[in-house]
């Protein structure tokens, strides 16, 4: 049997499979012709050196039969539990193709324990609520009760938060954007004039609106990879005069927490199998809500929460933040919080590529609710 780099999301896994030799057909998820493990060559060199079987066998101690009756909801298959509550797997890898892969990888691990494989299990991390306590992103309380807590209960001081834990996920995101490197910003002029170079920063200081990721008063710059989805994303209809700026990046030092990279962060790469595994769900909740579209008329408390993970991204250290943009995800777009021409000196723009347009023409698509 033979797997191979398609089967896997893991960019740590990925990233062993690129050193491979042999190529061919995958038994697991049916590509063709792409790096391949061969299974059944138990000693193989390869297995060995990349660790791959140790990396799984310490997955796997992760979880317990335990039947504890408080989760009883809680309890999963392990091939299941893998595919649902983790990156590891591609998504045309089933669940039953998880276990197969399992089983040939650690055969004698399936002998001595094959409960673990056949039956349900829970994390072991739920026995131990000291750990949960120390090491969950929200002490082991999730997106929605933070959400809850700060939107009704405590905006500024949330206690639910472990500031730490959750500021060295956001560090694994980090990326530095090249430089070169150019983005757009476009605004909608209200009196049909061009807008000039120095009204296309962030808005000034006091009179930004609340937004997703900046409260009011905080103006970031909005930017983004693509001048078309900056036209899309400031909803500028047609007959609006609209002015876009040109900015360029002016060193290698520009960092920002790339949210795509939340769901992708390797579980083998974590400061512990347990710490990922505990928060995963927790790394969905944030990911969604930070790029979650904005609707119109959203009231300030609706972007409480996000605004928390916002200015705790800030207090990092990091330039701004990256995600796709909902309206074209091959498309990035970058808020950085220094939005101000004066004082941010990693980033210039290009006053001889300010440009004005007239919209001509903008489509719709539609869903039947
Ligand atoms: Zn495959």
């Amino acid at each position: 049997m033979k797997c191979c780099i398609e089967c896997f999301k893991d960019r740590e896994i990925r990233d062993r499979f690129k050193s491979f030799n042999e190529k061919g057909n995958c038994d697991f998820c049916g590509a063709h012709n792409k790096k391949v493990l061969d299974l059944d060559a138990r000693n193989s060199q390869e297995i060995n050196d990349q660790n791959l079987a140790i990396d799984f066998e310490n997955l796997i101690e992760q979880f317990t039969n335990d039947s504890n009756t408080n989760f009883v909801n809680k309890r999963h298959m392990l091939s299941d539990y893998l595919e649902k509550h983790t990156s590891i797997f591609s998504d045309s890898v089933s669940s039953e193709k998880i276990l197969q892969f399992l089983k040939y990888l650690l055969p004698q691990q399936y002998n001595e324990n094959p409960d673990i494989f056949d039956q349900p299990v829970i994390p072991a991390y739920l026995l131990n609520k000291d750990k949960l306590e120390r090491e969950g992103i929200f002490y082991g309380k999730t997106w929605k009760d933070f959400k809850h807590d700060i939107q009704h209960n405590n905006r500024f001081h949330s206690t639910m938060v472990n500031d730490k834990i959750l500021a060295d996920f956001f560090e694994d995101c980090s990326i530095f954007l090249k430089d070169k490197k150019r983005l757009y910003r476009a605004r909608i002029s209200d009196d049909g004039e061009p807008l000039k170079s120095q009204n296309m920063w962030s808005a000034p200081f006091g009179s930004a609106s609340s937004g997703r990721l900046n409260a009011s008063g905080i103006g970031y710059l909005y930017l983004s990879e693509d001048i078309m989805v900056c036209l899309q994303e400031i909803k500028a209809s047609v007959n609006d005069i609209c002015t876009v700026a040109t900015f360029e990046i002016e060193t290698d030092d520009l960092k920002v927490v790339d949210l795509g990279q939340i769901s992708n962060i390797s579980i083998f790469t974590t400061p512990s199998l347990s710490r990922y595994l505990m928060n995963y769900d927790v790394f969905q909740d944030i990911d969604s809500a930070m790029i979650e579209t904005s609707q119109k008329n959203k009231s300030e408390i609706e972007f409480a929460p996000t605004e928390f993970m916002s200015d705790l991204i800030k207090s990092t250290g990091a330039d701004g933040i990256m995600y796709k943009s909902t309206l074209d995800t091959s498309i990035n777009d970058i808020v950085l919080f220094d939005g101000a021409e004066s004082t941010n000196s990693k980033i210039h723009q290009l006053d001889s590529e300010i440009k004005t347009y007239r919209i001509t023409k903008s489509s719709y698509e539609k869903d039947l609710l």
